[in-house]
């Protein structure tokens, strides 16, 4: 494990173009659980019967809002009752070493932004939890926190039209503003591309670690279970995030 480390430490190291891919395998150390994989939140159905898949869907807050808005508020009070762990310090550190480093991020719990990653180099491809907007007339409103404190669901105050967070719904489409940045910057290519507990079964998540082995970089993934990617990575680092990033830290020179 050691040795694997020091390989990507120095891959890192030798690097300007860096891509950090990170899933719900992170923030399982904040204490959020993880969607899929070691101790998968949804594996089963809701206390309502219906999978989560279609409680947390676009359809279903349109035509359901209060169902959709109970799950929604249970996510909601997850990622406010939780912190950023040392695994999105260690990533944000690298960002402040490595200035052409980037984040691509699954996570909706907005860790990587309170651990001091910097916007303009943080991809949320899946949206976030905050700040809320009304599905009706687009006006931005109060906070989640203050949301969760009112009825369910939460009504705009100009216009009383259902408001919900910018996050990515089941059956909805990816923010386009995200996906363009991704995609431009895969153009200008990375030299190292860092999966972090992600279980990768998306395309826009293999994607840059395939194109970036295609093109000879290297590919590392930190991850204590096997997935859709592991056989395609340079380095397979089989642990928890938290530790292993902190380690991998420790390895990379601070200027
Ligand atoms: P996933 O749940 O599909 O996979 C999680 C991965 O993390 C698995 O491969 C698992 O082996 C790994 N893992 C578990 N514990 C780990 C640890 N301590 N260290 C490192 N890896 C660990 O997650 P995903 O790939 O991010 O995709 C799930 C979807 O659910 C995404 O769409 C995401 O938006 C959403 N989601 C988000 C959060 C969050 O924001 N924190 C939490 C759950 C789900
Ligand atoms: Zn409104």
């Amino acid at each position: 494990m050691d040795q694997a480390i020091a390989r990507v430490a120095r891959a890192i190291e030798c690097a300007e173009r860096i891509l950090v891919i990170s899933g719900a395998g992170l923030s399982a150390e904040s204490g959020l659980p993880t969607y899929r994989g070691i101790g998968g939140l949804y594996n089963g159905f809701t206390e309502d019967g219906l999978p989560i898949e279609q409680v947390l869907s676009g359809p279903v807050l349109r035509s359901q809002p209060a169902l959709c808005w109970k799950y929604l508020a249970e996510l909601g009070r997850a990622c406010l009752g939780a912190q950023p762990n040392a695994g999105h310090l260690a990533i944000a550190e690298l960002q402040r070493r490595k200035p052409q480093c980037w984040v691509l991020t699954q996570n909706i719990d907005g860790f990587h932004q309170r651990a001091g990653s910097p916007e303009e180099r943080l991809i949320c491809i899946h949206g976030a939890m905050q700040p809320l907007y009304c599905q009706s007339c687009a006006a931005e409103s109060e906070t989640l926190e203050a949301a969760l404190r009112g009825g369910l669901p939460p009504r705009c105050q100009a216009c009383g039209g259902i408001l919900r967070p910018p996050v990515v719904l089941f059956e909805e489409m990816l923010p386009e503003a995200a996906l363009e940045q991704l995609y431009s910057e895969l153009g200008k290519g990375f030299e190292v591309v860092l999966l972090v507990g992600t279980s990768a079964s998306f395309p826009y998540i293999a994607e840059p670690v395939l194109r970036t082995r295609q093109a000879g970089g290297f590919t590392a993934e930190i991850n204590p279970d096997l997935t859709l990617l592991s056989h395609s990575v340079d380095v397979r680092l089989a642990g928890r995030a938290l530790d292993v990033l902190v380690n991998l830290l420790s390895h990379i020179s601070s200027h």
